[in-house]
């Protein structure tokens, strides 16, 4: 942290109907000594165990905030962004570091996802959904990550303070083997749909489950069919062709 080594990473978030980019997810890496990037699969544990989580994740948050109010600069135009936030800080630090990132970049919460897994909402449920229900009030968006590799049940579901559900890359890659796999995601889809959230299938891959997908009704698609993680200079080249898609919601 110290020597100013992590690295911030966008992936473009599509709306499944036309492709349009309608957010971008910020997923953070470390460099290495040699310039090489280490997977946050790898450093986020660790620096849960070392109690540095909170400390990556604000960075990552006010580099993204930053970056993004740069972008909008540049395409007149402002891309939500999600940031992923670890269990641990489910609590009153975050609301005032996210206020603090918020009025820093000079950005609207409107456009800010906050990215909370299943697992760590499960896990804390009463306290993590007073933190999440008074960031909604502010006006940012919540999302539960990794959906359907959790044990939250379906009333905790109904309680959350959340707007959209991402279902996990798990579920996606099984769909084409078709049986109970696709009725699963159906289903998971219907209750996304019913409960008013806006559904995202993480890990596509293919454009067979993404006709998949957008025939079930599922609303959005991130994964490398449209792109991977990207700089913020690939970033802007992504989008450059599809300027007049980039939509505001
Ligand atoms: P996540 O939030 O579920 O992010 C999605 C992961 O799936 C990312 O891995 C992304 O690169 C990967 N991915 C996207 N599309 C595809 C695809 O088509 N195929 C495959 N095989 N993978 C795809 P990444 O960037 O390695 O991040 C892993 C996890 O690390 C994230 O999962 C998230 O839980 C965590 N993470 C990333 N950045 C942060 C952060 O700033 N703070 C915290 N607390 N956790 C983070
Ligand atoms: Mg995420
Ligand atoms: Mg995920």
């Amino acid at each position: 942290l110290r020597e100013r080594s992590l690295v911030v990473r966008y992936q473009p978030i599509v709306r499944l109907t036309d492709g349009a980019v309608v957010a971008v997810e910020a997923l953070v890496r470390r460099m290495r000594a040699d310039g090489s990037l280490e997977s946050p699969d790898v450093f986020i544990p660790l620096a849960e165990q070392l109690g540095l989580v909170d400390e990556v994740d604000y960075a990552v948050l006010r580099r993204s905030l930053s970056e993004m109010a740069e972008l909008a600069a540049l395409t007149r135009r402002r891309l939500p962004v999600s940031v992923n936030i670890s269990a641990s800080e489910l609590d009153d630090g975050l609301e005032h570091r996210v206020l603090d990132a918020l009025s820093e970049a000079n950005w609207r919460p409107e456009h800010l996802v906050v990215e909370v897994t299943e697992t760590a909402l499960a896990a804390r449920t009463d306290e993590a959904s007073r933190l999440l229900r008074r960031l909604r009030t502010h006006g940012c968006r919540v999302a539960i990550d990794d959906f359907g590799t959790g044990y939250s049940s379906m009333a905790s579901l109904v309680e959350m303070p959340v707007d959209i559900l991402k279902i996990d890359a798990s579920f996606v890659h099984r769909i084409a083997a078709g049986g109970r796999s696709l009725s699963v995601m159906r289903a998971i889809v219907e209750i996304g749909r019913s409960l008013n959230l806006k559904t995202v299938a993480e890990g596509l891959t293919t454009v067979e489950q993404a006709d998949l997908l957008r025939g079930m009704g599922c609303d959005r698609g991130q994964g490398y069919l449209y792109a991977p993680p990207l700089s913020m200079e690939d970033l802007i080249d992504y989008l450059r062709p599809d300027q007049a898609l980039m939509v505001m919601e």
